[in-house]
């Protein structure tokens, strides 16, 4: 497939760990054009070419970006925020750090663009502890904007006053979830609120606030620099628009960050990334995180994007795309997913602090020979149990891939539970304790 990067066009060709694109380059190659021409626009006007792009949300729900903005409330005289989601938590996702890394005034241009049009005065970039490099690239990109005009007291010139801070995290999982990272953002445990009220009515410090992933905001400039049909122009369809960023991981021989049109299905990144790992048979793939249901390799073919998805019984999420071959076992490898939603639950709500425990202690059994008859009904019981039953979204991220074992690949289940051992001949010696 012939495609022009755009989101990752300055990183092209980077060696791993080549400095960040600085502010100098960044403008040589047309950088800011796109907030220079914001800052001619009404707000409403940028909202309403977001809305017309068709921009989703890549972080993970995929909800409409410019709807998100229209939600702010334009009268109210309390200060508005953005906050940028840098958290990136879920594993198999590695595309925002690699914005960062290499293009750090894409990310704020967007910002400042957003900000533009919501009314925000600040806007915090809120990254995972563990980005200790990315922070420090933001932080230096941030201040070089300030040096430039591009941030401070008159953005470019034009009256607009905007601050932006970067925010570290301290390494969990559930600050990724927009109300766990305001808490955490405001200086308390990380724990989601209950909603309503959403953020945009009562955010971060009681503001209406905007919550954008990394390369949600990375689109903005190219929206507005080329335009919304530009944008809504590229992908499969009105509701899955724009260019994505795929993390590939697992089985493949060149695992990494490709840019494609939104749709790209898993053969065509296999075939970026050189195929699979010493030419194995594809298994099993998890679209979108660990979040996502595990699908057959017969769904090699279909458009990754979030309706095609959702219709497959599975999810665009992240875009972090897990490749499983033929060596694998999918008992343990769910088992090692449930693992970590067990470990990252906050544990406030009882469906999700039991059911991704019993996930786990069920599936380790089970992993381990000591699986009993009735196991993957038990597993499909528990996670009808956890599923739409709390707070947020960690419960429900569990249950992903655990139903769709139990579903979709029951016959390794059953396997494993009728040999007492996995039966497959390449297992490791798995001594874990469940
Ligand atoms: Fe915490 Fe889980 Fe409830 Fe989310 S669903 S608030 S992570 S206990």
């Amino acid at each position: 497939m012939s495609y022009e990067p755009v989101l990752l066009r300055r990183s092209a060709g980077a060696a791993p760990g080549a400095p960040p694109v600085g502010i100098g380059a960044y403008r040589d190659d047309g950088g800011y054009e796109g907030l220079a021409k914001a800052l001619t626009m009404a707000p409403a006007e940028i909202i309403e070419e977001v809305k017309a792009s068709g921009l989703r949300g890549r972080g993970g729900a995929g909800f409409p970006a410019g709807v998100k903005w229209s939600f702010i409330p334009k009268e109210s005289d309390k200060p508005k925020y953005l906050v940028c989601n840098a958290d990136e938590s879920e594993p198999g996702t590695f595309k925002d750090r690699l914005l960062i890394e290499t293009d750090p005034h894409q990310l704020l241009e967007g910002c400042a663009i957003c900000c533009y049009a919501v009314g925000a005065p600040v806007c915090y970039i809120y990254i995972r502890g563990e980005y200790v490099r990315q922070a420090e690239i933001l932080e230096s990109a941030i201040r070089e904007a300030y040096q430039a005009g591009v941030l401070g007291e008159s953005v470019l010139g034009k009256g607009f006053k905007l601050d932006m801070r970067v925010h570290r995290g301290a390494g969990a999982y559930i600050c990724g979830e927009e109300t766990g990272m305001l808490e955490s953002l405001e200086g308390r445990r990380g724990q989601p609120r209950v909603k309503p009220p959403f953020p945009a009515i009562i955010g971060a410090f009681g503001a209406p606030t905007v919550i954008n992933n990394v390369e949600t905001l990375c689109n903005v400039p190219h929206i507005i620099q080329r335009g919304a049909d530009w944008f809504a122009g590229i992908g499969t369809d009105e509701r899955n628009t724009g260019p994505k960023l795929y993390c590939i991981s697992g089985h493949v021989e060149k695992p990494g960050v490709y840019e494609f049109p939104i749709g790209a299905s898993l053969d065509t990144l296999l075939e970026a990334a050189g195929g699979m790992l010493a030419g194995r048979a594809l298994k099993a793939f998890i679209p979108g995180g660990a979040s996502a249901a595990l699908l057959p390799a017969d769904k090699s073919h279909l458009p990754m994007d979030f309706d095609n998805l959702a219709k497959a019984g599975s999810m665009l999420g992240s875009a972090a795309v897990v490749v499983m071959d033929e060596t694998t076992c999918l008992v343990r490898s769910v088992y090692r997913l449930a693992k970590f939603f067990a470990h990252e639950s906050c544990g406030q709500c009882t469906p999700c602090r039991e059911g991704t425990n019993w996930s786990q202690l069920v599936l380790g059994r089970i992993e381990k020979g000591h699986g009993r008859p009735g196991d993957a009904e038990l597993l499909v019981r528990m996670t009808a149990n956890m599923s739409g039953t709390a707070l947020c979204a960690l419960a429900d991220a569990c249950v992903g891939p655990v139903r769709s074992l139990a579903q979709n690949f029951r016959p390794e289940i059953e396997e494993h539970i009728n040999s007492g051992r996995c039966p497959l001949p390449y297992r490791r010696v798995f001594e874990e304790t469940a």
